[in-house]
């Protein structure tokens, strides 16, 4: 793995499984840290804010400070920005993440379909029968339909349990419009959050346990793309089908190697 001077770096299933902290996380951070090298956790989940992601992870004994934390609602908050400026309405589908997020560029959140400029859907496990109208009128009257991601399921231990595309496909069925997704594997929050590294698109890379969310978001946006074996499973011709940069077995592998590196670039 040569000349890798910025991480983007999935969450589930790469840093930690469930609440177990995957072997080497803790010290890959500390490398990074100590390195001085721009990283940041890229999540598809839209639910949390970056303290409670920290804080979960400072639980397990990892940390990371919540600047190092880009979840897919920050990453549309900030394409929404850039696209639209500030001040508009929006109708929401989600939860505590994607509110703050929405609030922080100064959008306005209105409960009511005819308002809305704006339908913006993330997971939300609250969700009515009366949101999903709501939300399905404001996309037929022309507002505009954001997805911040479309993950089919959240994993448990018990089972899969609906995720954010589960919702997204019910507006979508109903209305017969795509939405504009911003997560993985689209490469939009990867472009997001390319930009907050600050670091070249051929020396920047993407460390996950998906093929197709994370090796593919990589591959798409055009940055290199290095997978982990952790996490989801994955087959041999799979692994080839997507052919990611480098694989290592997991995250603590990867660390070792770029604590080599290092040691070869100062002797
Ligand atoms: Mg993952």
């Amino acid at each position: 793995m040569v000349d890798i001077e910025g991480f983007l770096i999935d969450l589930d299933g790469t840093v930690y499984l469930g609440d177990t902290p995957i072997d080497g996380a803790d010290g890959f951070f500390r490398t990074l840290e100590q390195n001085e090298t721009p990283y940041l956790l890229l999540t598809n989940n839209s639910t949390q804010t970056p303290l409670k992601i920290a804080n979960k992870l400072k639980s397990m004994g990892i940390r990371v400070r919540p600047e190092h934390i880009y979840t897919s609602a920050m990453a549309t908050g900030d394409f929404l920005r850039q696209e639209y400026g500030e001040k508009r309405k929006a109708f929401v589908i989600g939860e505590e993440g994607l509110l703050e997020s929405l609030l922080s560029i100064n959008w306005q959140l209105v409960e009511n379909e005819n308002e809305a400029e704006f339908v913006i859907v993330g997971l939300d496990r609250k969700l009515t029968y009366e949101k999903l109208e709501r939300a399905s009128l404001a996309v037929q009257q022309g507002a505009k339909f954001i997805a911040c991601n479309t993950d089919s399921y959240l994993p448990t231990p018990y089972g899969f349990l609906p995720g954010s595309g589960a919702i997204v496909c019910a507006i979508e069925t109903t209305t017969g419009v795509k939405p504009k997704v911003i997560g993985k594997p689209e490469p939009i929050i990867i472009e997001e959050a390319l930009s907050q590294l600050g670091t070249p698109k051929e020396k920047t890379a993407i460390v996950g346990d998906r093929l197709e969310t994370d090796i593919e978001a990589g591959k798409r946006a055009g940055i290199k793309t290095i997978l982990v074996l952790t996490g989801a499973k994955k087959e041999e011709r799979e692994i080839k089908k997507y052919n990611p940069d480098y694989v290592f077995k997991d995250i603590g592998e990867l660390w070792r190697d770029f604590l080599k590196q290092r040691k070869n670039l100062l002797f």
